[in-house]
């Protein structure tokens, strides 16, 4: 059993529904539960500037499962709420994310673990930090020092 954190993404079609939606089928993902949820936050965007805000959320895992399978059944709960890739860092009815595998540190071309933006995005740190305060993330540090660098101001709790 390993632990690993999922980071939601969504900026159309009713992001709040989109991502409680997303959740609801992470918890059925065979040999996989949800051990914690972050509370959901609103953020600008990353890249282009004309696009709707977005909402994140965090979610913590057990899982059986090995990190390609993950991502593919995170590519297959994209795949079920129509997402279409267009422009990169375009707007998405949903993005799922592995933030996080266990201690595991890899990259290929499929696959980079933790995620190569993990240290430098408020959106994500924010919500992780709410469920581990006292996290490290493999290879970058605790995330109370990452937390510390970064500008927080674009990262709004909701209720
Ligand atoms: P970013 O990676 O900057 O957050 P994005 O989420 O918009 O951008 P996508 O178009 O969703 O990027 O994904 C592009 C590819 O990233 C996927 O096809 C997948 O193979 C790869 N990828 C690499 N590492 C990861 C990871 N840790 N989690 C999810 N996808 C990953
Ligand atoms: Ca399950
Ligand atoms: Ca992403
Ligand atoms: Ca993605």
């Amino acid at each position: 059993m390993k632990i690993a954190y999922i980071g939601l993404g969504s900026n159309m079609h009713s992001p709040i529904k989109q991502i409680k939606s997303a959740i609801k089928l992470i918890e059925e993902i065979v040999s996989t539960e949800i051990t914690d949820v972050s509370s959901l936050y609103k953020s600008k965007p990353v890249g282009p500037q004309d696009q709707d805000d977005y909402i994140n959320a965090v979610v913590k895992i057990e899982t059986e499962l090995m990190p390609y399978e993950l991502l593919e059944r995170m590519q297959e709960i994209e795949k079920q709420h129509g997402r279409i890739r267009g422009e990169r860092w375009g707007p998405r009815v949903i993005d799922l994310d592995i933030l996080m595998f266990g201690n595991k540190i890899m990259t290929d071309q499929k696959l980079t673990i933790p995620h190569p933006e993990i240290h430098n995005r408020s959106f994500v740190l924010v919500p992780l930090a709410e469920i581990d305060s006292d996290c490290e993330i493999p290879g970058k540090g605790p995330i109370s020092d990452l937390l510390a660098t970064i500008d927080k101001s674009n990262v709004v709790q909701l209720q």
